[in-house]
């Protein structure tokens, strides 16, 4: 979009029509509060995205939690019965692994229920609820405590019998019978059966399954875009194809007013009254215990290089300039406290070449991760939307953290490159080709000629990632 477009989205509290009016205000303020911090939207959605999303949530509606079309569904369901044409078809969605992943698995199952006409219902784990408003109005996406596959979940792997990919190997998986559910093993560990998922023809047999239960720890969209009875649905829902998680995304994800509470003060005490915001997420997947130096040089590298970050005069004492100095506030994120310490110290015992004066903030240094414990998450989740919140980001390789953060605020960060044996890549960055997450586990298989194949070089909006040469991202 043109600068005039964000302009107006700016003051667009539904954000163009991508959200819909008619929620209660006080239960979930960030619903139509975040356009006070945020630029708007980066590009408009379609037309046809917003009724999409209109229909679905009367769809939602229609089939619900304990609606009529759910009861029965839910009966046929435990008698093991397959109605023939039920009124609504659904796609249960298994909370798992960490907080980016989760964000970015719900956005790729939805887009699958919007590709699909199913309907999304969401498994609410230990914490969903405790972070994230209902995206849809009068109706929950939470799935009732007493679905009959709950006690079920933690146990669907890809030796269930009811395992997709298991189906296949037993040679179960036939027109003639059609089963009641079906469980989707779409984790980063799937086999080559597992990811038939991502055929056609497969996809014409599980049409039919009224249940699908879902567990994915990976951004699968990318894929959809390789198959051919999607792409026209996805060309007209996105015709700029990098803002499908930047659209759902800002759909689907608003934090609760806990949350909220963390990011709205933590922005207005640190955030708000700058000239420039930049953020760094700092993510190490490293064996050892940090703070590395390599990677401190490397921060300092490439937001120098890029000229994110002013360089430090050595040897000066003080910068004389008349009128007020130009601010810039860096938010840094990171599990640990070492790298925001040399930072900030760095910008306090020297002056700036520039004569712009540099604040640094860390909100949490957790130590590691925490999946299971509430307040950690909430954490981590205020953190990903205060980073999206910023003019510019840096990110760390492979971090569906970051990805998640560069996605709602519809930037292009620049990543760091991964280091390899103790040691800061050069050059230390680049940036992003776009603001869309990569898709760490692609098949790599052409459904109608069934081989191998690169499926990140078939079509040109369908790439590489940069910070993981065998994933694939939508550009
Ligand atoms: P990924 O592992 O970087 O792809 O991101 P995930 O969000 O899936 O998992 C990492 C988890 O570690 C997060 O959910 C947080 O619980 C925690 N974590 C990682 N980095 C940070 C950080 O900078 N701040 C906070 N508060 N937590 C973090």
């Amino acid at each position: 979009g043109n600068v005039a477009d964000s302009v107006e989205l700016h003051k667009d509290k539904l954000l163009g029509g991508l959200i819909a009016d008619g929620f209660d205000e006080q239960s979930c303020l960030s619903r139509y509060h975040s356009v006070t911090y945020s630029k708007g939207l980066s590009g408009n959605p379609s037309s046809y995205l917003i009724s999409r999303l209109r229909k679905y949530e009367a769809l939602h509606k229609e089939c619900g939690p304990y609606t009529e079309s759910y009861n029965k569904t839910v009966k046929d369901l435990r008698s093991g019965h397959v109605s023939e044409s039920p009124a609504c078809k659904y796609v249960v969605w298994i909370s798992y692994s960490g907080l980016g992943n989760r964000i970015l698995t719900l956005a790729s199952v939805f887009l699958y229920a919007l590709l699909t006409d199913r309907v999304l219902l969401v498994d609410p784990g230990v914490d969903m609820v405790d972070l994230f408003c209902e995206p849809l109005p009068h109706v929950s996406w939470f799935l009732p405590p007493d679905f009959p596959l709950n006690s079920q979940f933690p146990s669907f792997d890809q030796k269930s019998d009811q395992c997709y990919g298991k189906m296949l190997k037993n040679k179960s998986a036939t027109n003639s019978v059609v089963p009641s559910f079906v469980y989707l093993h779409l984790a980063h560990d799937y086999d080559d059966q597992d990811k038939l998922f991502f055929c056609d023809d497969d996809q014409a047999f599980l049409q039919k399954v009224p249940w699908l239960v879902v567990r994915t720890d990976n951004y699968f969209a990318p894929s959809l875009f390789l198959m051919p009875s999607f792409e026209k649905q996805l060309s007209d829902l996105f015709p700029n194809k990098e803002t499908v998680f930047h659209f759902l995304g800002r759909y689907l994800f608003h934090p609760t007013n806990k949350v909220w509470g963390l990011v709205s003060r933590y922005y207005q005490a640190y955030l708000a009254d700058v000239d420039e915001r930049v953020g760094i997420q700092i993510r190490v997947f490293d064996t050892r215990t940090g703070p590395f130096q390599h990677v401190l040089d490397q921060i300092l590298a490439c937001t120098l290089k890029e000229n994110l970050l002013p360089d430090v005069n050595q040897k000066g004492d003080i910068v004389n300039s008349p009128g007020k100095p130009k601010s810039k506030a860096v938010l840094m994120t990171s599990l640990s406290y070492g790298y925001f310490e040399k930072v900030r110290d760095m910008f306090w015992e020297h002056p700036t070449v520039t004569g712009e004066v540099v604040g640094i903030y860390q909100p949490s240094h957790e130590g590691y991760q925490q999946t299971e414990k509430k307040m950690h998450n909430q954490k981590a989740w205020a953190e990903i939307y205060l980073l999206s919140l910023m003019d510019m980001l840096v990110t760390s390789s492979w971090s569906t953290f970051g990805y998640v953060a560069q996605g709602l605020g519809g930037l292009k960060p620049w990543i760091l490159y991964k280091p390899e044996n103790g040691t800061a890549p050069d050059p230390p960055c680049q940036r992003a080709m776009s603001m869309e997450p990569c898709f760490h586990a692609p098949p790599f298989y052409d459904c109608k000629a069934k081989r191998g194949t690169d499926t990140g070089a078939l079509v040109p909006h369908v790439r590489h990632c940069e910070d993981m040469s065998w994933g694939l991202k939508l550009v």
